[in-house]
């Protein structure tokens, strides 16, 4: 039996460590199983080249909870360690990477930096009174060793009669650790961080069955070669991830060795509604072996939608934020990821653009995000975003691209400056009459009424310098140079006259400009429209703050394009009772105003009072007017 000292100036090294580590004392079962994983792992390399004899046997772990003696002991079959190893591993090497550890974070508040300086079994003190390690080496004559400690610098080392190959941790848990005697506690804590390991892990406790099956899958899907894995593969995965979760839309699965290394499968989920996008859903892990699931720093905000893992050794155990945004592999890692989702749409949209299509409900919304917050994304983005045509009927949407929408409208669409304008309805319902008078003119119309449109067409407005958009209900004419901008109505000049006389209406916090023109006869009589970005500035007038209420107490600027070619106007100047020509014409206007949604207030009230005074008016005073 030999006892000793450990060289530590420090005498109170483990307060620090247990400080340090205070905020996330789980952790002690991740390192200590990780430790026992290696030890198998590398029992299993030198098996294969011939440097250990004899059996390997089947390799696993095994996490003993015992309430009673209030122990948890983790046991492994690997390599095991020497009495000289467990000296240099346990004592000298850990002990002064503790001291340098001391030295260098004194008095700071990094949580996070244990693993670095292999300290990893330490994190056992955090939760224990003593630990004590029964190591049998692979080496056939080193004879077995206990080491036991209790948290002092002092250890004691003796030889042991343990017979088989490998390593017993056994942790005294401490009093104010005594959550970690709770069995539902520890199988939680396994099921975090040891689900994918490659080593299967047994947790026994005299509630489970005997032959219970282990707790992790030792090869997930990620770890495994694309060809080998069918889209079923793929699909089970994901709900083995996420239970309640509907199937994905597809996937990407990466794999990386050159600059730096990394696995993963990231999926594509769907979406009903927006509302429901659901960050934090991709889970990262080292070497299997769970890490976090806040990847903010990892995965380009944009892909923080996506689900899946992330699985790379070059990102520490004890990852934290200040060391991930540091970290120049992290910011590699990043540029991948997105490069790689971008291959994965382009070949998508190149190679199946149907089925890419189909999917672009759900898709756009990734997309558009990436293409704002981030320019490389949108380089590439421009290839395969989509402009879905807001006429197209269900079962026959119609698509374009950027480019395509450009070849599609030719000159058409070009205002005078020669950008291309967009044509957009936020609302194909509400906005029906505007997108079926900028067909019939030959324009095309595209629909973006999703939550992410707005910021979308403004940022894409200063991104593609040749680009315009245009809300169809908004005054086309200030943009567009209108082919048909001056055709003249069927009405006398005189008719006209009287007819903009009678359209001459003030209505409240309402600013209106009254024209005269030709449409079709199919148009309706009144058309309402505002200029873009008057419109723009009012929707912004929803934003809280000081700029939201100046934009809310702006009047609201309205074009009234009269359509002199609609019949109804034939019967209106026919009528000589001036007040009921009046009431008439007023009523055309709130319809029209109606149907942009400004007629609100007093002027909705007094509409409402007009219609029902003109329903009760007898036929005579109404004339033919029906
Ligand atoms: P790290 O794992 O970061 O090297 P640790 O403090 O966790 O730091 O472990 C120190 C060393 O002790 C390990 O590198 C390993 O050589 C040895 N060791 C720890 N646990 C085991 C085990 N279960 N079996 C064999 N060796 C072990």
């Amino acid at each position: 039996m030999q006892k000793g000292t450990i060289q530590v100036q420090t005498e109170n090294i483990f307060p620090i460590i247990k400080k340090f580590l205070y905020s996330d004392h789980d952790i002690f079962l991740r390192e200590l199983i990780s430790n026992a994983v290696d030890a198998s792992q590398k029992l299993k390399t030198l098996s294969s080249i011939g440097e250990a004899k004899g059996e390997v046997g089947d390799l696993l772990i095994e996490v003993k909870l015992d309430e009673e003696n209030k122990t948890i002991t983790i046991s492994d079959r690997g390599i095991g360690m020497s009495a000289a190893e467990v000296e240099k591993y346990l004592n000298q090497v850990a002990f002064s990477g503790a001291e340098e550890f001391v030295k260098k974070y004194k008095g700071q508040n990094e949580n996070a930096i244990i693993g670095k300086f292999g300290l990893g079994f330490y994190s056992a003190f955090m939760v224990s009174d003593k630990v004590e390690v029964f190591t049998k080496s692979f080496k056939e004559d080193a004879p077995a060793v206990r080491w036991e400690c209790d948290g002092s610098p002092e250890y004691m080392l003796e030889e042991t009669n343990k017979t088989d190959r490998g390593t017993d941790i056994v942790l005294h848990i401490n009093e104010e650790s005594a959550e970690f005697l709770d069995p539902e506690r520890i199988r939680g804590i396994l099921l975090r961080f040891c689900r994918f390991l490659p080593v299967p892990i047994y947790f026994r406790h005299k509630n489970e069955e005997a032959d219970a099956p282990p707790i992790n899958n030792t090869q997930p899907a990620w770890k495994k070669k694309p060809s080998e894995l069918t889209a079923e593969d793929y699909q089970n995965f994901y709900k083995e991830l996420y239970q309640y979760n509907e199937p994905p839309l597809f996937w990407i699965h990466l794999n990386v060795d050159y600059p730096f290394n990394l696995t993963g499968i990231l999926y594509f989920p769907k979406i009903k509604q927006s509302y429901e996008i659901q960050k934090d859903k991709i889970q990262l892990y080292s070497n299997q072996v769970f890490v976090t699931d806040e990847v903010k720093d990892i995965v380009p905000e944009f892909l923080m939608l996506l689900h899946g893992v992330i699985d790379s050794p070059d990102i520490p155990l004890n990852v934290s934020r200040s060391y991930l945004q540091g970290d120049p592999n992290v910011k590699k890692i990043n540029n991948h990821i997105t490069k790689k989702v971008a291959d994965k749409l382009e070949e998508l949209f190149n190679k199946e653009r149907k089925e890419f299509e189909g999917k672009w409900d759900n898709l756009g919304l990734f997309v558009k995000y990436g293409m704002m917050t981030d320019d490389k994304f949108m380089e590439r983005g421009n290839k395969f975003h989509l402009f879905e045509v807001a006429g197209s009927a269900e079962g026959e949407k119609k698509f374009y691209t950027l480019d395509e929408l450009r070849m599609a409208t030719e000159t058409l669409q070009k205002n005078k400056d020669g950008k291309l304008v967009i044509l957009y309805t936020t609302d194909i319902v509400q906005q029906d009459a505007y997108i079926r008078g900028a067909e019939a003119k030959g324009y095309i119309v595209v629909k973006l009424d999703t939550i992410i449109d707005p910021s979308f067409v403004n940022q894409m407005e200063t991104k593609w310098n040749d680009v315009t958009f245009n809300r169809v209900d908004a005054d086309i004419a200030d943009n567009l140079i209108d082919k048909q901008e001056n055709l003249d109505s069927v009405l006398s000049k005189d008719d006209e006259a009287t007819l903009k006389g009678l359209f001459d209406i003030k209505m409240t916090g309402l600013s209106m400009t009254v024209e005269v023109k030709g449409l079709s006869t199919e148009a309706p009589p009144v058309v309402a429209t505002r200029p873009e970005f008057m419109r723009r500035m009012k929707d912004m007038a929803s934003m809280s703050g000081p700029m939201g209420s100046f934009y809310a107490n702006m009047p609201d600027e309205v074009t009234l394009t009269v359509n002199g070619n609609h019949p109804i106007y034939q019967q209106v100047l026919k009528n000589d009772d001036k007040a009921i020509q009046e009431k008439v014409v007023h009523n055309l206007a709130d319809l029209a105003l109606l149907s942009q949604g400004l007629l609100k207030g007093s002027n909705l009230t007094n509409f409402i009072t007009r219609s029902v005074d003109l329903m009760g008016a007898k036929e005579s005073e109404v004339g033919n007017i029906k």
